[in-house]
């Protein structure tokens, strides 16, 4: 004990000498004392190297020869919240001081903090405190867990479950009775794996007024019982008659349910996420938890355009640019036009599986251009889903015409959301008019079993097209758009990379000349996401001076993508530091 305390004074000893030798320059100006936080033996790639070539190869000073990748740093050291120092183990020691935290990281993968630029954390969060009853084999198991889950939940409070499977289930469908005798004091909403029905019980039938005589949408089946009365069943278009009537969720919910979203993005090593649609009782609850310090990682609100009154209220007030705040509200997010999977898509010849069809845009689907115009003049980032190839020219076309109507404007670096099917002419558009597209790698392999058959054998060419953007100068970030997709970092690298789902198919890619080399990737989760959100100078890179906004990873994606990139879908995060504080670790 006391050696060793002999050897940790000489230690402090020969790092105070080292210290007054040699820190003074790696110190920021007027700053003193110790660190708060060193990571050491880490396998660091801060990137702070340049800029990969458009087609991918790394720049001359990048930590890559003979195509393998190597850490370029070992150990970080965090003062305040920033980076102090990046380098060796040894050196970063020096920083140590009796209040300063070491986390050995034996070997780990240390990488800028991961942001994803297109969530929806509040879904999310929903979803996570939802009764999971996906792979039952039928009711009873379904009402046990229910029940078990009423429980802990006060009376009187909603209870939602999803995943009970109304395909495998259709030869025999639950109904209120037993569900209503095992959970009487709880409305309870359990849905449909596909969202194709609603299974609920007596309290919910009432809470929501739904009687024998509610009118049922063309194409809804609303079953009832011997006794005349909704057995509790809602088949089809009838789920759209509940949802319609279900009552907004309580404010303290809504903050509970953000908060739970947003913890399981930390714990996924995310410091940052952008929520893509933020309405007005969602504002209220992330400005609660912000005002109570209660945000784990940084919020980059997008404003939904479609709520109106709270775009006007922003629009009069103006963005915010104080990154330093844990909740930023800078960007509006718009909807342009619908889904490919569905044919909502505009595209601007017909589907290739149903002639004379060609989906919906703009006005059509509820796109406001004036209040998309008035929140760009205001000084907002605009981010449009837009998904068509007609969708994607339109929004370029809307972006063009209101930079020249106002050419200050275009200094927001303004987005496409999804830009996911682009015909080739429109390709070199977003480098022009300085669009970034704000793209889900996990969207690529999942989309692939029919997106070819909606487009044909042209037009897939440019769908999920990274490469190609990339090639014509575009701006990429990613994300996952969850819950829709899986938002695992380790998936979207790994799909990124290779084009292939989680079962390692197709072998060869799909479309693998779209594919990114693992710098692309990375970066497009870190440093080309720290630009889509005007913090390039604050994070992004792991450098002194910097944000400590950091991700440590159990293996190591640079090295793995040459050799064994399936290995990557195994990572597990270890440990997720927000602005130099711990938020997540293993
Ligand atoms: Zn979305």
């Amino acid at each position: 004990m006391s050696i060793a305390n002999k050897a940790s004074q000489l230690g402090r000893l020969i790092a105070v000498m080292l210290l007054a030798a040699c820190a003074p320059k790696a110190m920021p100006q007027g700053a003193a004392g110790g660190a708060d936080l060193i990571l050491t033996d880490a396998r660091v790639y801060t990137l702070s190297w340049g800029e990969p070539a458009l087609d991918g190869t790394p720049a001359r000073d990048a930590p890559f020869a003979k195509g393998q990748w190597h850490p370029d740093a070992q150990a970080v050291a965090v003062r305040d919240g920033r980076i102090v120092f990046v380098g060796s183990t040894a050196r970063a020691l020096e920083y140590r001081s009796q209040q300063t935290r070491v986390l050995d990281l034996k070997g780990a993968t240390l990488l800028p903090g991961l942001v994803d630029t297109h969530t929806h954390f509040l879904e999310f969060g929903a979803k996570l405190e939802a009764v999971d009853l996906t792979g039952l084999p039928g009711a009873e198991p379904a009402i046990a867990r229910v029940a078990q889950r009423a429980k802990a939940v006060p009376k009187g409070e909603w209870i939602f479950g999803a995943g009970w499977d109304e395909g495998a289930w259709a030869s025999h469908y639950p109904d209120k009775a037993a569900l209503s005798r095992a959970v009487p004091d709880h409305p309870v909403v359990l849905r449909g794996l596909h969202g194709f029905a609603v299974w609920m019980n007596q309290a919910a039938i009432d809470a929501l007024g739904i009687t024998a005589a509610s009118k049922v949408p063309v194409g809804g089946e609303m079953k009832l019982g011997a006794d005349g009365q909704p057995n509790g069943l809602f088949l089809n278009n009838a789920v759209r008659m509940v949802d319609a009537l279900m009552p907004p969720v309580p404010q303290p919910v809504l903050a509970r349910q953000a908060l739970r979203g947003l913890t399981q993005m930390a714990q996924d090593g995310y410091v940052t996420v952008h929520e893509a649609g933020v309405d007005a009782r969602a504002m209220v609850a992330f400005q609660q938890l912000e005002g109570e310090g209660r945000l784990p990682i940084r919020v980059y609100a997008m404003l939904s355009l479609r709520d109106a009154p709270l775009m006007r209220q922003w629009i009069a007030r103006g963005p915010d640019r104080d990154n330093s705040r844990m909740l930023v509200t800078r960007a509006v997010k718009a909807y342009y036009d619908g889904a490919l999977g569905s044919r909502g898509a505009r595209l601007l010849d017909d589907y290739a599986d149903r002639p004379g069809h060609r989906g919906i845009s703009g006005q059509g689907y509820g796109f406001d251009r004036d209040l998309a115009a008035q929140a760009m003049r205001a000084g907002f980032q605009l981010g449009v889903h837009a998904i068509g190839d007609a969708g994607n020219r339109e929004v370029l076309d809307l972006y063009e015409a209101q930079f020249s109507a106002d050419p200050a404007s275009r200094a927001n670096r303004h987005r496409i959301e999804h830009a996911q099917v682009i015909s080739p002419q429109d390709m070199p558009r977003f480098a022009k008019l300085g669009i970034a597209a704000s793209m889900e790698p996990p969207h690529a392999v999942e989309d692939m079993p029919w997106a070819e058959a909606r487009l044909g054998p042209q037009r897939i060419h440019g769908a999920y097209a990274w490469r190609t953007l990339r090639q014509n100068g575009a701006r990429l970030t990613f994300n996952a758009d969850n819950p829709g997709s899986d938002h695992s970092i380790f998936y979207g690298l790994h799909a990124a990379i290779t084009r292939r789902d989680k079962a390692l198919q197709p072998p060869g890619g799909w479309y693998p000349d779209q594919r990114l080399t693992i710098e692309e990737a990375v970066r497009a989760y870190t440093v080309w996401s720290a630009w889509a959100a005007f913090r390039e100078d604050q994070t992004g890179t792991i450098a002194q001076g910097r944000w400590a906004d950091l991700t440590v990873l159990d293996l190591d994606p640079f090295a793995l993508a040459g050799t064994a990139p399936e290995k990557i879908l195994a990572g597990r995060i270890m440990l997720t530091v927000v602005g130099g504080r711990v938020v997540f670790e293993r």
